[in-house]
């Protein structure tokens, strides 16, 4: 029997996933890898331990994916997060699923995932080029005949029937994932929707440095690009030496640097109290008032903030330190006002290098969703996140690259 042969250009999420599927389904698979080891990305995801999938149904999953969740529909039903801990399981990682339904290796290894992976390969026989950075392809007559690339210094030349494009985004280049696909895609025709670096730290205009470490949990965060009202999320907010992140952090991230990019201003709003209304907050402060040992401001706010976060709280705002000069500038419900409405002006971002994906990209227009063909290039497919689609964070990310994955592997393996 005539076996297809198939090239998938990157060994991350999409490209293992793509030439696993690939190869099981009978193709000659060539699996190529620029860097000297797979799965670079997975080692560092979910904080080490490799957030695999999230196991929310497809009506919640979607709200989680941008710019336009319709497009994974098909390859998401093809194999969703049910199958994805499968899969995992069948290949001998055990999982777990812990908070906010997100599904991680048993071990809580993330390495232990790409090791899982790269066992299947080799069980398969799928033959991969490591420290081979593809550099070109060829194209004639809108099909591609061979890509070029450079193999352990040495410039190779391989053919095949289909390619697969799996070589990620901009985020973390370090990784491995430095664009490269972009130029293959332009050069087949393919319009590169306006890349930016997503689910990343936002700095504040005047940050500052005490703030580094604190984490607020449950607080409530709003973006405000220029004067309006742009999302509110509800969660933990985490400050490091880049401004603010964690989870509520980075899901607001893709609306701010959006906006920032485009010239145009953003701001946040802290609430450090969502539980309760401003007047609930009125009472409680007047009766902590009461009970004040000391004519200092940072007394009173003891009894409200986590202690890292006074001083800061009280500079950004312009707080005096005196508990009666502040109050006769400000009384007990503009206190509570700010409290409930921190406001900070973002004034930059975290670029690529520290990014946790790649938000652009490919554009959704010229991919048939339905087997992640391109609608240019008869024997071209994409997978993961080279293409314009990207989730919040919890899993979402890497269950495009295997949703996408498995059905562009399926698809080239077929023709079709
Ligand atoms: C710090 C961090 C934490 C994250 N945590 C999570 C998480 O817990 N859960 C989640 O769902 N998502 C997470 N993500 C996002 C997730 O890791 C990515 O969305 C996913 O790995 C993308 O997979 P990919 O295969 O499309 O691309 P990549 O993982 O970027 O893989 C692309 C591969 O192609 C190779 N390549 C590139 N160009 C070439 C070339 N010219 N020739 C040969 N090879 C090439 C690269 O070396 C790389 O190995 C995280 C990301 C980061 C940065």
């Amino acid at each position: 029997m005539e076996h297809r042969e198939v090239i998938v250009i990157g060994a991350g999420a999409a490209g293992m996933m793509a030439a696993i599927t690939a190869a099981r389904g009978g193709a000659k698979v060539t699996l190529i890898e620029k860097m000297e080891k797979a799965g670079r990305k997975i080692r560092i995801t979910g904080k080490g331990r490799c957030n695999i999938t999230n196991t929310k149904s497809w009506q919640e999953f979607s709200t989680h994916l941008h710019p336009n969740s319709r497009f994974l529909k098909h390859a998401f039903y093809s194999f969703d997060n049910t199958e994805t801990v499968k899969f995992f399981e069948e290949i001998g990682l055990k999982t777990v699923i812990e908070r906010g339904d997100r599904v991680f290796p048993l071990s809580g290894i993330a390495s232990d995932v790409v090791d899982s992976l790269v066992n299947e390969i080799n069980k398969l026989n799928i033959k991969v080029l490591y420290n081979t950075n593809v550099k070109d392809i060829d194209l004639t007559e809108g099909n591609i005949r061979s890509i070029t690339a450079v193999s352990n210094g040495k410039r190779i030349s391989l053919m095949a029937d289909a390619f697969i494009i799996a070589s990620g985004g901009l985020s973390y280049p370090l990784t491995g994932s430095t664009g490269d696909g972009y130029k293959f895609a332009e050069k087949c025709g393919h319009k590169i929707t306006e890349c930016f670096p997503s689910l990343t730290a936002l700095m504040p205009v005047g940050y500052s440095s005490e703030l580094i470490g604190l984490q607020l949990k449950n607080c409530e965060i709003t973006l405000i690009a220029g004067k309006d009202i742009v999302q509110k999320e509800m969660g933990d907010l985490d400050f490091t030496n880049n401004g603010i992140e964690g989870s509520i952090g980075y899901k607001i991230s893709r609306k701010a640097v959006k906006t920032l990019i485009s010239g145009g201003k953003c701001s946040v709003s802290i609430d450090l109290k969502p539980a309760i209304d401003i007047e609930t907050l009125t009472k409680r402060i007047e009766k902590e008032i009461t009970e004040l040992r000391g004519p200092f401001t940072s007394l009173l706010l003891q009894k409200l903030l986590p202690s890292q976060a006074i001083r800061p709280f009280m500079e950004m705002n312009n707080l005096s330190s005196d508990i009666n000069k502040l109050l006769r500038s400000l009384d007990i419900s503009g206190l509570a006002e700010i409290l409930k409405n921190w406001q900070m002006d973002i004034d930059s971002f975290t670029s690529y290098e520290r990014a946790v994906i790649t938000a652009g990209g490919v554009s959704l227009d010229e991919i048939i969703s339905k087997n992640m063909k391109s609608r240019l290039v008869q024997n071209l497919w994409f997978a993961g996140e080279i293409i314009d689609l990207d989730g919040d964070t919890g899993g979402y990310n890497l269950q495009i690259a295997f949703s996408t994955g498995f059905l562009a592997g399926k698809s080239a393996t077929a023709g079709k």
